[in-house]
């Protein structure tokens, strides 16, 4: 899904994700890409970043283990290279609703600035995790971004969301014009309905459905 949703990188990024409550998550491994991982790919990471690594962690797992140790209530952490989003944190603008899913992540995707590299120790990730509060997302300065959220289907979605939102948000900065933004009443009212739990199930079965066109095999999964 998010290799359909545009972000893949080699087999950089990851996605991770863990039963609520629990101090284990499942992370896709460092060998294999978004387009590529099946069940088999994923590993077992430790919120507790002194336990011991699985040899096929990735090596930013500390990003990951810093979220959920911040944030309880996030069991999906979506870290990507995406380009848009990757191209719109490198601007000084903030994301507005110009799309709805602008209305979704305007004021709720902050910028980390402290270092543009590789998440490599717990230090970075839990700077991210301060930097992400209680939000839905970060962009990673001339990097990425991070995307959270309380299911898979929640985080993987928004995902997708942000990455659309800042391609469209980039393509209107681009024409040169001013251009029209949903009202504060509008932003509301789109994040109660368009954005509800039950919109984000279809939004999800639909994504799987084209996931499932493109990749038959995952029928097995
Ligand atoms: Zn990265």
């Amino acid at each position: 899904m998010l290799s359909s949703g545009g972000h893949d990188d080699f087999n950089q990024g990851q996605v991770s994700c863990r039963r609520p409550g629990s101090a284990e998550f499942f992370i896709k491994g460092a060998l294999t890409g978004f387009d590529e991982a099946a069940p088999a790919d994923f590993v077992v990471g430790h919120a507790d970043p002194s336990a011991p690594l699985d040899r096929l962690a990735p090596p930013e797992i500390p990003l990951h283990q810093a979220v959920y140790e911040a944030r309880p209530d996030v069991n999906c952490v979506v870290h990507s290279h995406s380009p848009a989003a990757l191209v719109f944190g490198a601007l000084q603008e903030d994301l507005v609703p110009l799309s709805h899913e602008g209305a979704l992540l305007c004021n709720d995707v902050y910028r980390f600035t402290l270092t543009s590299n590789t998440i490599l120790d717990i230090s970075v990730g839990r700077a991210i995790a301060e930097t992400l509060g209680e939000g839905l997302g970060v962009f990673l300065v001339n990097h990425g971004s991070v995307v959270v959220g309380k299911s898979v289907r929640h985080a993987v979605i928004i995902a997708l969301m942000l990455e659309r939102a800042c391609r469209l948000q980039l393509d209107a900065l681009a024409s040169g014009r001013d251009f029209a933004t949903s009202t504060e009443l509008d932003v509301a009212a789109k994040r109660e309905f368009i954005f509800a739990d039950l919109s984000i199930r279809a939004y999800w079965e639909h994504a799987r459905r084209r996931v499932l066109r493109t990749f038959p095999d995952a029928r097995n999964w």
